[in-house]
């Protein structure tokens, strides 16, 4: 296909997207009495039209029917829960049995890394990435000092090359097997926040496991977004949120993968809490922990109903959509943003924006991050002058996301033409 930087060729690609009608299963936030062009799926997706449908439903349940509720609810609290592995499955490529719904991502991170980081006087550090997320940044080096190691001792931090801006996957290979003796972990982004470059999982996974060590991700900018196959790829064990690309409402649940393997393992030392209990048994209130043999053995606390039905509105979304079709749309919708920012760059005297997302496909999810070699804050604020919502990362970098659930082709053209009308 001739990709074309017009307004009829976007709208061309719109007409022919078969997930074109699903942009109106959301509120988009208004600009002038119009949608905007709202390009931040990555950092709070929108709000599906059906979730206060699904919140008011338990509110009604809870009002009508008290503490029964958690037996004759529509959706019994009981097992709220249990709706999520189906659908998430699909989306982080696992077995129903691996993962489960619950907390928030920080905290999950934490709990996973009581498991998983058990660190000996000689196997302590920690293989991540330079930049992380700052609350994972945050979450290691505490657990590192909490078994009483030193952090810039422990914490082994990959960098880019000089004069780039992504990591090379040997660059992190190589560094694993390097300090194979030492590691106690492997602990990753799947797609990194501020770069988009979404890292080779399986690769490295598979030398993690070659030099003895487990490796984690932390799926924030990918669940929702790129391809996973989590169990295939053997990943020990991973986090993200719900509010990024999964649509699930400010601060909303998070959700948690544990390799069958591992979540098979009763015996596996972890912060219990009565809901992670044997369900038989859990309600004979006995002592000593008994651990259900899958992910849901490292819940501690009951279901947070309100924030799951919000949940469950947005994954039921995905599931209409079908998760192979979002990712058609999103590699054709990224490609044409890739497309629109080059053609901006061609038309000027010097390069203006340099995209430091990878440009290759495999190694991207949707965003794209802009990396302003000059005019970059007045640019920022013509966007959002003119209704688009973007986000501006100091110093100088504009990320956006068109995300194949809500945003059109058109979107984008619209995007680059208004960069277009600031420089001329
Ligand atoms: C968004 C994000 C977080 C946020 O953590 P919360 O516990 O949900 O507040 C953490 N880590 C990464 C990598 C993120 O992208």
């Amino acid at each position: 296909m001739n990709i074309e930087n017009t307004l009829a060729f976007a709208q061309q690609l719109d007409e022919k997207d078969e997930l074109k009608d699903f942009r109106s299963r959301f509120y988009f936030p208004q600009h002038e009495g119009r949608d905007c062009i709202y390009l931040t799926g990555n950092s709070l997706g929108l709000q599906p039209r059906t979730v206060q449908a699904h919140v008011q439903q338990e509110l009604n349940d809870w009002a009508n029917m008290g503490v029964e509720g958690h037996f004759t609810a529509k959706h019994p609290w009981l097992s709220y829960h249990e709706q999520f592995p189906s659908i998430l499955s699909k989306i982080v490529g696992c077995q129903p049995e691996e993962v489960v719904v619950m907390n928030q991502l920080t905290v999950n991170l934490h709990l996973l890394l009581v498991t998983f980081y058990r660190p000996t006087s000689s196997r302590f550090r920690i293989i991540c990435e330079e930049k992380a997320f700052p609350s994972d940044q945050y979450a290691l080096e505490s657990q590192v000092k909490y078994h009483g190691f030193d952090p810039r001792e422990a914490i082994i931090e990959i960098k880019p090359r000089d004069g780039e801006y992504t990591l090379r996957t040997e660059d992190i290979t190589d560094a694993i097997l390097r300090h194979k003796d030492e590691l106690a972990l492997v602990l990753f982004g799947g797609v990194n926040y501020y770069t988009g470059q979404y890292f080779d999982i399986k690769k490295i996974t598979e030398v993690a496991h070659e030099a003895g060590v487990i490796a984690g991700f932390d799926l924030a900018h990918a669940a929702g977004n790129v391809e996973l196959k989590l169990h295939d790829w053997e990943v020990d064990f991973a986090c993200w949120c719900s509010y990024k690309y999964l649509n699930s409402g400010p601060g909303g649940v998070a959700g948690v993968y544990i390799h069958e393997k591992h979540a098979k393992n009763k015996d596996l030392p972890r912060f219990a809490g009565w809901w992670g209990y044997t369900k038989e048994t859990r309600f004979k209130m006995e002592k000593g922990f008994q651990a259900i043999a899958t992910a849901e053995g490292w819940q501690l606390s009951n279901a947070p109903v309100l924030s799951m039905a919000a949940h469950k509105a947005s994954l039921d979304v995905f599931e209409e959509a079908g998760i192979e079709k979002l990712h058609a749309k999103r590699k054709l919708l990224t490609a044409f943003l890739h497309f629109v920012v080059n053609d901006i760059n061609a038309k000027q005297d010097k390069k203006l924006i340099n995209v430091i997302t990878p440009a290759n496909e495999s190694e991207r999810g949707c965003q794209v991050s802009m990396l302003m070699q000059s005019k970059g804050k007045e640019v920022f604020h013509a966007l959002t002058k003119e209704g688009v919502v973007a986000d501006w990362r100091e110093p100088n970098v504009i990320r956006v996301a068109p995300v194949p659930l809500y945003n059109s082709f058109e979107d984008v053209w619209q995007f680059g033409s208004i960069i277009q009308s600031i420089l001329n």
